[in-house]
């Protein structure tokens, strides 16, 4: 089968594989329909996440169709078209028990990072009835593959952990796909303000279309004094950071009200300097999650319902031949005005 395969920082390559196969009787075998690339995947591709080892097939969001299931899985037969969650659960350890299915401790974040993942003609998905769910009937599958990973992602680590609520204000540092998803997910709750910062003003337009109150292009580096202009001095009681580097976390601790919550989403790859200094007496709070996505059969209603359409962060479409050229174009997002790239199998 044809898999994007990563090759050691800076490598990559689309490459012949074998099928793979059951190896536990929890296990389903699923053929890919649609898949996509993360931000994630980029950090992966730099050599920034340890535990994926060259050889690693990428991709851990996606929906297909079920091949072949192990002894153990009894609510999902061949046939049935399923949506992939991004982070694989047993639902029976310590931390799934406790609704923490990304630090389930046979699970978690494991799927194209330490196993093989979705950018394949077909994955190996384990824990199967708790990692999967079933696709309702006549559902947009592009709308799918954005509640594998990108909606739970901004609604939990952003909105749920940020206690968005309503009338409250809320700063959005970043407007990728993720800070896009926040945005979408945040209005669920209302809020008064919802201010999207970013360097390039094209995302910026899009946020507005997407439910932003204002934008603030921090190229200038003002983006501070600009929060506080449009907040009464006070700054936002939401500030979540959608990137992963020091200055867009440090711009979080500049902005944030007192009584206010920094929301972190943004996976770092270097340290962050914490102004202790001027926060010690603000009765901030700072929260850190990798996405549980136990909010997925929820989304997935919202989704179906029209309440929130995430069709529109998707900007391209490849077959999975031309991954290479999906790569090149979401990794020139500035350019190529990329947000999400559906892959078709
Ligand atoms: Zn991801
Ligand atoms: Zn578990």
């Amino acid at each position: 089968m044809k898999a994007f395969v990563y090759g050691g920082a800076g490598k990559k390559s689309l490459e012949d594989r074998p099928k793979p196969g059951i190896t536990d009787p929890g296990d389903a075998i699923v053929k890919m329909v649609k898949t996509t690339i993360c931000g994630t995947d980029l950090h992966i591709l730099k050599g920034d996440v340890a535990t994926c080892a060259p050889g690693r097939i990428l991709g851990h969001e996606g929906v297909g169709t079920i091949e072949a299931v192990g002894a153990g899985v009894t609510t999902f037969k061949t046939g049935d078209r399923v949506l992939i969650s991004c982070i694989s659960s047993c639902g029976k350890c310590e931390y799934c028990r406790r609704g923490m299915y990304s630090h389930c401790t046979t699970g978690g974040w494991i799927l194209g990072n330490s196993i093989d993942g979705t950018q394949a003609e077909y994955v190996r998905i384990p824990h199967a009835e708790t990692s999967l769910y079933p696709i309702p009937k006549g559902a947009d599958e592009d709308a799918m593959v954005m509640l594998s990973d990108i909606l739970p992602t901004g609604f939990e680590c952003g909105v749920l952990n940020g206690k968005v609520s309503p009338g409250s204000t809320v700063a959005i540092v970043g407007a990728g796909p993720i800070g896009l998803a926040a945005l979408l997910t945040a209005q669920l709750y209302s809020p008064a303000e919802i201010i999207m910062i970013d360097l390039d003003d094209n995302r910026l337009e899009m946020a507005m279309t997407f439910g932003a109150t204002r934008t603030i292009n921090s190229a200038d580096g003002k983006a501070s004094d600009k929060v506080k202009a449009l907040t009464d001095g006070k700054g936002v009681d939401t500030a979540i950071e959608a990137v992963g580097i020091p200055a867009t976390f440090e711009l979080c601790q500049q902005i944030v009200a007192p009584g206010g919550i920094i929301a972190n989403i943004g996976v770092h790859g270097q340290k962050v300097d914490l102004h202790l200094e001027t926060l010690w007496s603000q009765n901030i709070a700072i929260t850190t999650r990798l996405v549980d996505a136990v909010t997925t059969p929820m989304l997935l209603k919202t989704v179906q319902s029209g309440k929130i359409d995430p069709t529109r962060l998707i900007t391209h479409h490849f077959k999975l031949d031309q991954i290479l050229d999906a790569y090149d174009t979401f990794g020139r997002a500035a350019e190529t005005k990329a947000l999400k790239v559906i892959i078709d199998a």
